[in-house]
């Protein structure tokens, strides 16, 4: 993950390193170059403008030109400003409501239902109850993927290939109060496309569930479309936050860096393996370390 994101970015402060002082042009042509490597790496454009316009504020002070570490101090602005881009801290889920719902959203493949299965599998470690809802009913194989992750670990996955999402969702609701569920997560239809009567459902299940957080799943390997989605489903349902899944494969980096600016959501997790227990909340500051290697 990352790894030309921080090959070129390793160079660029390679070529400021062992300066004593460096100037005005050798800053310029180290921010060109950063410029690049964002661009390279899917970054929106928009985010990498804002970026290059705070890094070269800042790294024009006279701080900078004047230290004896002038690499170390652009190394810093450089990492504050993909911070700052990923939202500066984490963002926890926001449950008030007793069951709380969290309702999954997102495109067929971004790894919605394995998702849902591993937020269950992490509230239940931090000592929470959840009940697990099958309401995709768009995709034949959802249902059964999801019995079978609840099984794994321990969670019941309400579900029923009679009744619509809404009536499962309804009945949900009913099962998790009558044994003392504190959270409800309900995996929703995805489709290959964002498409009409997917949004229509969606929209119905929210006006029903009064969720606490509607968190949309974007594979990381997407880029820039998976910032588009975003965007579409935020305009439609306003999210919550975010999942970005698939973070162990070869992603260029566009979508955890594009995608809070882009939208102003949270990004809340990560999905880090195809494993049950690949999901972390997200810290802006661990990936900015990891991006600077
Ligand atoms: P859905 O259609 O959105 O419900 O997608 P699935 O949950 O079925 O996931 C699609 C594929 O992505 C499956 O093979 C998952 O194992 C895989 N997957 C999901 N999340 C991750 C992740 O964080 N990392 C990796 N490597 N694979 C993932």
């Amino acid at each position: 993950m990352f790894e030309n994101l921080q090959e070129k970015l390793s160079r660029v402060f390679k070529n400021l390193s062992g300066r004593g002082k460096i100037t005005e042009k050798n800053v310029k042509d180290a921010i060109r170059e950063v410029k690049l490597s964002l661009l390279e790496a899917d970054v929106n454009y928009k985010v990498v403008k804002e970026f290059v316009d705070h890094v070269l504020q800042k790294a024009l002070g006279e701080e900078v030109l004047r230290s004896l570490t002038p690499d170390q101090q652009f190394i810093k602005i450089v990492r504050d400003e993909l911070v700052r881009i990923m939202g500066e801290k984490n963002e926890p889920l926001r449950l008030v409501h007793r069951p709380a719902p969290i309702m999954m959203v997102g495109l067929q493949g971004s790894g919605k239902t394995t998702t849902c299965a591993k937020l269950a599998k992490l509230l239940k470690k931090e000592g929470r109850n959840p009940l697990l809802v099958a309401a995709d009913l768009y995709r034949p194989a959802a249902v059964d993927q999801l019995v079978k992750l609840g099984n794994q670990i321990g969670v019941n996955v309400v579900h029923d290939y009679n009744k619509t999402p809404v009536e499962i969702v309804k009945e949900a609701v009913d099962v998790a109060e009558s044994t003392g569920k504190d959270i409800l997560i309900v995996d929703t239809a995805g489709r290959l496309h964002i498409d009409e009567e997917m949004m229509k459902e969606l929209e119905e299940i929210k006006k029903i569930l009064n969720p606490d957080e509607i968190l949309l799943v974007v594979d990381a390997m997407m880029g820039q479309d998976a910032v588009n989605t975003a965007k579409v489903f935020d305009e439609r349902l306003d999210l919550t936050g975010f999942v970005v899944t698939k973070m162990d494969g070869d992603a260029r980096g566009g979508v955890i860096l594009s995608i809070k600016y882009v939208t102003g959501k949270p990004v809340k997790f990560i999905g880090t393996s195809e494993k049950i227990d690949g999901l972390e909340p997200f810290h802006p500051d661990r990936i900015a370390n990891r991006i600077l290697g």
